[in-house]
């Protein structure tokens, strides 16, 4: 496979390694960690000097994070240690208390350690809100190739919903809806699907090279969202499948293997060179199948004939989900683009 080099153009300073966790504590003197237990039981030991408190990062809700933050001593490090939840608690203690912040993301699925904004939830529903900057990222290498491999390989669903955001925004803009289209910023959603199709089999292979250009897509992503002010080239229907699946089933998956999802079946519902969809997703080895992931045909269909209502409920950005008239056969299809 050819070595397709990308490098983001701007975002927050990162730093890339093989062990870089190891005796970070004793590198950083007295932290806070922010973790999500799992990885935190697993790699606690390497970190060094243990930090002075350790909060787990459960109560996504700003309340519960405002008594958090008040409850942190001051002169202390912030250590995010986890996935999107850890990252985002951690980014809300930043924001409230002014405390220095380095993030150490334990999978690749999420981009969360590389936008400002905090995910919170609010009366059962995704809200964004704060602004963070840390002062460094901490990819090692060792973590998350130690992890179970679809902690990576869900990691290309963030990037892959360029696909299919950029066809919503393209139809929305044509018809004066949501956002203006802005020719660059959409320029950006082509390049990363081009790049992400690239390193595909270095994803499944997880190579240093497929999660760090993985990575640093995602560098890109955040620092390009907050320069326009919105995600509309890399967020649209998949995403609005999957939160309606989140509100139908009240539970969730892998955000990554969700999007990957939904991009899947509106690809295929639209028309929208499906192939190169499944192509990537399969040389990426993301798991898709609702046997695989856990999800039953039942609770897609439930999806689909609930997705166009709940959008629109939602006011989500104007979107091919707002549009596709759901019946029997889109059913079928959507189960058969996900290799049912
Ligand atoms: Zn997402």
């Amino acid at each position: 496979m050819s070595s397709f080099e990308f490098e983001a153009k701007d975002g927050f300073p990162v730093e890339y390694g093989q062990g870089l966790f190891d005796g970070l504590g004793d590198r950083l003197g007295a932290t806070v960690v922010v973790m999500q237990r799992n990885p935190w039981e697993t790699i606690k030991e390497r970190f060094g000097n243990p930090p002075q408190m350790v909060i787990e990062a459960r109560d996504l809700s700003p309340f519960a994070l405002d008594e958090l933050a008040s409850s942190i001593p001051r002169d202390l490090t912030i250590v995010g240690v986890g996935g999107g939840s850890a990252m985002d608690v951690a980014k809300w203690m930043n924001w409230k208390t002014g405390l220095p912040l380095i993030q150490v993301p334990t999978l690749a699925s999420v981009d969360a350690c590389f936008t400002r904004m905090c995910a919170i939830r609010e009366d059962g529903r995704v809200r964004y809100e704060g602004d963070a900057i840390p002062q460094r990222v901490v990819v090692d290498y060792r973590i998350l190739q130690e992890a179970p491999s679809q902690f990576i390989s869900a990691g290309i669903g963030d990037v892959l919903s360029c696909h299919t955001a950029y066809a919503d925004w393209k139809m929305a803009a044509s018809l004066g809806k949501s956002i203006p289209w802005d020719a660059e910023a959409a320029q950006a959603s082509l390049k990363y699907m081009d790049v992400l199709e690239s390193i595909a089999p270095e994803i499944a292979k997880q190579s240093t090279h497929g999660i760090k250009t993985l990575m640093e897509l995602y560098r890109e992503n955040g620092w390009l969202s907050h320069e326009v002010g919105h995600a509309r080239f890399e967020e649209g229907s998949e995403h609005f499948f999957a939160y309606t699946f989140e509100n139908v089933t009240g539970r969730t998956i892998l955000h990554g293997e969700l999007v990957t999802m939904g991009v899947l079946i509106i690809s295929a519902l639209t028309s929208n060179n499906y192939q190169r969809v499944k192509s990537i997703v399969q040389n990426a080895k993301t798991l898709h199948r609702p046997e695989d992931v856990g999800i039953t045909p039942r609770e897609i269909e439930e999806t689909l004939y609930a997705m166009r209502e709940f959008s629109i409920a939602e006011d989500y950005w104007y979107s091919w989900a707002h549009v596709l008239d759901i019946g029997k056969s889109e059913v079928t299809e959507s189960l058969k683009a996900l290799d049912f």
